[in-house]
This record gives structure tokens, C-alpha cells and sequence, in this order.
């Protein structure tokens, strides 16, 4: 399986975590710029406009009454009246965007031609043209001003609404941030996660399973999980244990073995037989241990010489090895001496297996121009010959001395007798 490089994971996890802060800065500070622009725009160019509807109001409420006054007077206070009308008109005509301010421009025009035309020809109507053309002049005078004041009230209405709008802005913003926040957490945690899952605990299994070789168990192997480079240390790592493992139990084997028979050797011997003697003690069982013992080795020696002398060890070995049962356990004890445990033999069984080992020696083809090899043996039973290993060979040797006194080449082991004495 295509494992993710742990370099990778962290890097891209870094980055995805690095562009999403990014964004929501990008994000917030991108809201916050529109929310000043708007309220920067509602106080300059709204405030300016809406401000000027009111003098546009106010001028031509004042305007009113100055014409009204002039128009009781005469053509010249007309005239005068016309001419300061020109900055009136010029403020209510003020390029406005809106349809609204248009309309007053409109309006304002109009009543600017109605003046122009009043003051040219003031002199020339009647009373009742003149009173007319107050009236008429007097009524679009106060049709603007109401006009003005209901522009400048609607523009001061939408102008708090918007800045309203705008005083909710921190607060919409705030949530955004809030929820740009929370994927970033979500995010953040499912990187968590996956880093526990793929990194951290494939890591905590390699480290119980060193544990574990370290206590001794070294048959513990690490799950081969995570990234690939994890995986490739666990995998490094279980190929290391397997290895320690077979080195171990190669060394264990040769510190047991000997290494002339290929038996194993006494170290082996004595803890099979501590093994032997609780196992026996306990349920209760009766077992055998032989010493077996080659006759006039050293001059066999002395006559072929010592690899000579080796090769019969060899020999004897291996046949005291083919004879036995698979259930006993021979090593070699030291020199030129065997031992054996017969595991559930009485006294006669003993005999049998014994003098069955003697008889496969005895019988060995000697080697081109060498003598035939015989053995003594010395069997000792437990647990009436004794419950501990030096009891038992005590009684062995002593027996094995008694093979050879009597003119060696034969089995001494306990005589059946003993089997009524003990039960
Ligand atoms: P007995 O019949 O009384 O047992 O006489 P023996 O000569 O066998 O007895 P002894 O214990 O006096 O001599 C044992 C000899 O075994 C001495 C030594 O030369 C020989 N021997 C011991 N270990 C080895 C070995 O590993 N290789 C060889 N070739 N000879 C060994
Ligand atoms: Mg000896
Ligand atoms: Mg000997």
C-alpha cells in the first residue's frame, strides 16, 4: 500500500493550516475596508448633499418672504429680488445624482425663468398682473422649500438606516471570524488526528514492543503502521528483533550443545534435571539417571592417539543417542562420561535400557586397526535412591565403580528387590 511521507503530511497540514489564516485575515480585513469606505462616503458626500437640501429649504422659505415684501413694493425691489435669486438657484441646481435633487433642480430653474420674466415685465402689467404673478412666483417658492425639506428628511432617513447597516458590521464580521475560527479548529483537529493515528500511535507500539524485547520477550514484534517512514522503521525494526532473536537462540543452543558429540552438554544436563526432579517430585513419578563411563579410555588414547580417541566419543554419542528412547535426555558430562535420564523407569527398565546401550557399544565395527570400545554404566533411581541430584549421583557413580571393579564392560543398577522394600 502507497504509505503518505510524514514530511509530506506535515508540510501540506502547515500549509493548509497557513492558507486558511491567511484567508480569514485577507477576509476580515478586506470587510472591514468596504464597512469604513461606506461610513466615510454616509458622513462626506451624503452629509454635504443632505446638508445642502436643507439650505436649499431654508433659502427659499427666506426667499419667500423677501419676495413677497418686493412684490408690495415695486419694480426695482423686483428686480433686486431676481438678482439674488442667482445664488439661491445655483446651490438648488447642484449636480445631485438622485432624482430628487434633479426635480428641485428642475423646479429651481423654473422658478429662476418666472423671475427673469417677472422683472422684465413688472413695469408693463397691472395690478392684477403683478399679484398674479406674486402669488404664482410665492407658491413654487414654497413648493421647493416643502420639495427640499421632504429630500433632505428621506436622504437623512437612508443615511441612518445605512449607518445602522454599518454599526452591525463588527458584529457580522465577528461571525464570520468566529466561523472561520471553528473550521480552522475542526481542521486543525483532523490534522491532530490523523498526525495520533499515523504518526504518534504506530510510534507508542514500537516503543511497547522494544519494551518488551528489552524484558526479555523477544519473540515481541512492532505493527508495521503510520507513515512510511514509520513503517519503515517497524519494519527495520521487527527485521532487527527477528534477528537478535535467531542470534540468541543459535547462542542459547551452542552454550547448551557440546561441541565434540553434539550432545547437550552438562550446563543443559543439569537444568533438565532440576526440571526432572520437581516435575517427578510432584505427581509423584519414579525416573532413572544413568552414567555411563568408556573402559580403559586413556590407553585407547595412548594406542590411537587423542583424534582417534575423539572419533570413538563420536561414536558412542551418537549410538548412546540411537539406543535410547526419545523420551530420554543423554549429554555428555565431561571426558570421556555420559550421562542419562530415563524419565518412568523401575529398576528392571533401567536394566534393559542400560545394558541395550552396552550391547549397541560393544557391538560398534572398530575403526580399521583400532580396538572395539566397551562402556560401564552406574544407574541410580529416584526418589529411592535419593531426591536430589547429588544423592543420585552419588549412587550412580558408586554403582558405575562397582561395573568397573566387577570387570567393566557391564550395567550395575539398583536390584528389582528394592521395588517391594519401597512400595
Ligand atoms: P576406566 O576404564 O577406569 O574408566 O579407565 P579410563 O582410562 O577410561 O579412565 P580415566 O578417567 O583414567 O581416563 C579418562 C581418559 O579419557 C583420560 C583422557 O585421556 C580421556 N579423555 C577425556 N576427555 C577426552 C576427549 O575429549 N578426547 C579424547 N580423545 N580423550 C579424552
Ligand atoms: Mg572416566
Ligand atoms: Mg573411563
Amino acid at each position: 500500500m502507497a504509505r503518505t511521507g510524514l514530511r509530506r503530511r506535515l508540510f501540506a497540514m502547515t500549509l493548509v493550516n497557513a492558507a486558511m489564516l491567511v484567508g480569514v485575515v485577507l477576509i476580515l480585513t478586506w470587510r472591514s475596508n468596504q464597512a469604513q469606505q461606506e461610513l466615510r462616503r454616509l458622513v462626506t458626500t451624503e452629509g454635504v448633499a443632505i446638508e445642502r437640501l436643507g439650505k436649499v429649504a431654508t433659502l427659499h422659505a427666506s426667499f419667500r418672504a423677501q419676495w413677497i415684501a418686493a412684490a408690495a413694493r415695486g419694480p426695482e425691489a423686483v428686480a433686486s429680488a431676481g438678482r439674488s435669486y442667482g445664488s439661491i438657484r445655483q446651490l438648488a441646481v447642484s449636480p445631485g445624482s438622485d432624482a430628487r435633487s434633479a426635480q428641485i433642480g428642475d423646479l429651481a430653474n423654473g422658478l429662476a425663468a418666472e423671475l427673469r420674466n417677472a422683472v422684465r415685465s413688472w413695469p408693463e402689467w397691472d395690478d392684477a398682473g403683478r399679484r398674479a404673478k406674486a402669488t404664482a412666483i410665492t407658491v413654487q417658492c414654497e413648493r421647493i422649500t416643502r420639495q427640499a425639506a421632504i429630500a433632505r428628511d428621506a436622504a437623512l432617513r437612508e443615511r441612518d438606516a445605512k449607518l445602522e447597516t454599518i454599526s452591525h458590521d463588527p458584529r457580522n464580521t465577528l461571525a464570520i471570524a468566529f466561523g472561520i475560527a471553528w473550521i480552522v479548529a475542526v481542521m486543525s483537529m483532523a490534522g491532530a488526528v490523523t498526525a495520533m493515528r499515523r504518526i504518534v500511535s504506530p510510534l507508542e507500539n514500537l516503543s511497547r514492543a522494544a519494551q518488551r524485547i528489552a524484558a526479555g520477550e523477544y519473540a515481541a514484534r512492532a505493527p508495521v503502521a503510520g507513515d512510511r517512514e514509520i513503517a519503515e522503521l517497524g519494519s527495520a525494526f521487527n527485521e532487527m528483533a527477528a534477528k537478535v532473536e535467531a542470534t540468541l537462540d543459535a547462542t542459547t543452543q551452542r552454550a547448551l550443545t557440546d561441541e565434540l558429540s553434539g550432545l547437550p552438554n552438562f550446563r543443559a544436563f543439569s537444568e533438565h534435571l532440576q526440571d526432572e526432579l520437581i516435575r517427578a517430585d510432584r505427581y509423584p513419578e519414579r525416573f532413572g539417571l544413568i552414567v555411563v563411563d568408556i573402559d580403559h579410555f586413556k590407553k585407547y588414547n595412548d594406542a590411537f592417539g587423542h583424534l582417534a580417541g575423539n572419533d570413538a566419543l563420536r561414536a558412542v554419542s551418537a549410538t548412546i543417542r540411537r539406543t535410547l528412547r526419545t523420551v530420554d535426555f543423554p549429554a555428555r558430562y565431561g571426558g570421556e562420561e555420559f550421562v542419562a535420564i530415563l524419565p518412568q523407569v523401575d529398576e528392571e527398565g533401567m536394566r534393559v535400557i542400560g545394558e541395550r546401550v552396552r550391547q549397541a557399544v560393544e557391538s560398534l565395527p572398530p575403526i580399521e586397526g583400532r580396538r572395539a570400545i566397551t562402556i560401564s554404566i552406574g544407574g541410580a533411581l529416584f526418589p529411592s535412591d535419593g531426591k536430589t541430584s547429588e544423592e543420585l549421583f552419588a549412587a550412580a557413580d558408586t554403582r558405575l565403580y562397582e561395573a568397573k571393579e566387577s570387570g567393566r564392560n557391564r550395567v550395575v543398577v539398583p536390584a528389582p528387590s528394592r521395588i517391594t522394600e519401597r512400595s
